[in-house]
């Protein structure tokens, strides 16, 4: 069977549902292949125990774009609600709020920390740049080691595996907002307009709701969106591409998730072996995947460049609480070495909604890991539920079933020399004739929902009448590289 497009977007995420939103606004006709079983990535939500839960803990921040978070107050009304942020984090054995506040810490840290801080914090303009060049070197001298050390150096470890001294310091850059003492104190002085920090947005049937709006909005202006569909082959022709697919690992399957239960059940029909014809083609794949698709593909160093860019994998494990809520906060994070969970969840406190039941609660715990690791592996997590919950400080769980996800690409994992590989391939990317690539995947970018969105915006403003505005996008693509991820 032969289907042809103008646009073929590959990836059902926010930021290719975005792209396929506007782009089928426009006129154009448009087709999303998904290989999952449902839209949405990372960004998705199910169901265990009659509860809606996410990919772990996700908020729309405050920091969205003002057009972007007026569309999607259009889509979802009265069910996006603007919640106050309830979430703590535990250092040197006690729990601070999350977002860290000054006051709070100069309270509750014990005093040998609370004096490091001090002393980092005066002697912070003596200190200078330190090995700015990696992550550890660029958070020792701006927020200086006593904070470092407490809190930053044992999570990096957790989140992507390796010492701050082998993670670049892009990775503090994008991912550490309020990276010094004085910025954090400055911060609470001034206060944030934009309300970061203080509150979120979130819907009231969980965060997927977002995408699944997005979904139906694109539907409906005229885009086929097509799950269960994995792009095998794309080979660039003169004046359009032609892509290949075969049917995707099946039910359960988001952002490449493999399920042990809970999952949804396939609702759509599939492209299996279908040949498709584009006039563009968005990709928002992981661009190593992109890589590996494209025929003729790269040549050797750029092949091995993509094989060096790696990203981290997480298991999500969702423990079903019996006997109401179980406790009042959004989020515990978690940075020290006592757990291999680095933030526990329970997604029922995000939202107000008469849908969620008043006998149970379901908690997310999110453990990063390597694909094959022995965290990706094992079978039975009630264990490092109960571990947890006692190491940590936390109540007990009265727990009544475990559902577990396993996703293999979840963070970008920034190693030192990973910006040669990236550019290397990135260069090589933009080279293939009218494919573009993007979003958290296909830039091998920390990001956020609304960045991701604002991409897949900025992609299709960059299709023009008569084909493509490079100079349009390379200006999109520097203001991307200006995103800051909040937590
Ligand atoms: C633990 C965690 C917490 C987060 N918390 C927040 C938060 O609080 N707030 C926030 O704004 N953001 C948060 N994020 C980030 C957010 O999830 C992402 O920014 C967003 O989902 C990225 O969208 P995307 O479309 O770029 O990629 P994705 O959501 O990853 O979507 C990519 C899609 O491509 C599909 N795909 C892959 N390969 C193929 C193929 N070969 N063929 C067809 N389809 C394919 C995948 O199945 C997937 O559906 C969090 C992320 C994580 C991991």
């Amino acid at each position: 069977m032969g289907m042809s497009a103008d646009l073929v977007v590959m990836g059902a995420g926010p930021s290719g549902l975005a792209a396929a939103w506007r782009a089928a606004r426009r006129g154009l006709s448009v087709t999303v292949l998904e290989r999952a079983d449902h839209v949405g990535g990372l960004s998705a939500s199910f169901e265990v125990s009659g509860i809606r839960v996410d990919h772990g803990s996700h908020r729309l921040h405050p920091a969205t774009p003002p057009h972007l978070l007026a569309d999607l107050r259009g889509l979802l009304g009265d069910d996006l609600q603007r919640r106050p942020r309830n979430g703590r984090l535990r250092i040197a054995d006690r729990y601070v709020g999350f977002p860290l506040k000054p006051a709070e810490l100069a309270k509750r840290l014990p005093p040998a920390l609370l004096a490091g801080v001090a002393r980092d914090a005066v002697t912070a303009p003596l200190r200078g740049a330190g090995r700015a060049g990696t992550y550890a070197g660029t958070l020792r001298a701006s927020l200086g080691p006593a904070l470092y050390e407490a809190l930053y150096a044992p999570y990096a470890l957790k989140l992507w595996g390796l010492p701050g001294e082998e993670i670049d310091g892009d990775q503090a850059r994008k991912r550490v907002t309020a990276d010094s003492p004085w910025k954090i104190a400055r911060r609470i002085l001034r206060g944030r307009s934009d309300g970061q920090g203080k509150i979120f947005y979130y819907p009231r049937r969980g965060f997927g709701q977002i995408v699944d709006a997005l979904a139906d909005a694109a539907t409906a202006a005229g885009a086929d969106i097509r799950l269960g569909t994995a792009c095998t082959r794309i080979e660039p022709a003169a004046g359009a591409v032609v892509l290949h697919t075969s049917p995707g690992p099946g039910p359960g399957s988001g952002s490449g998730a493999r399920a042990v239960s809970g999952d949804p059940v396939p609702n759509a029909g599939s492209t299996a072996g279908t040949r498709l014809t584009a006039g563009r083609v968005f990709s928002t794949i992981p661009m190593p995947a992109l890589a590996r698709l494209v025929e003729p593909g790269p040549g050797p160093e750029v092949a091995e460049a993509a094989g060096r860019l790696r990203f981290r994998a997480m298991v999500l494990v969702y423990a079903v609480h019996e006997g109401g809520r179980w406790t009042p906060f959004d989020a515990h994070y978690l940075p020290g070495p006592e757990t291999p969970v680095t933030r526990i969840s329970e997604p029922a406190n995000y939202r107000v909604s008469a849908d969620d039941p008043g006998d149970r609660t379901v908690l997310c715990f999110e453990i990063p890991c390597a694909v094959g690791d022995e965290i990706w592996a094992a079978g039975d997590f009630s264990g490092v539920v109960r571990d947890t919950l006692a190491r940590s400080g936390l109540p007990p769980v009265n727990l009544a079933e475990v559902v577990v996800r396993r996703v293999p690409h979840v963070y970008p994992v920034y190693e030192t020399g990973y910006a040669e590989h990236l550019a290397g391939l990135d260069a090589w990317a933009g080279t293939i004739p009218d494919v573009t690539t993007f979003g958290r995947l296909g830039l091998f970018a920390h990001d956020n929902t609304h960045h991701a969105m604002a991409m897949g915006y900025d992609a299709v403003d960059s299709l023009t009448e008569t084909g493509w505005d490079g100079s349009a996008w390379r200006a999109a693509r520097r203001r991307f590289a200006e995103h800051v991820v909040e937590d």
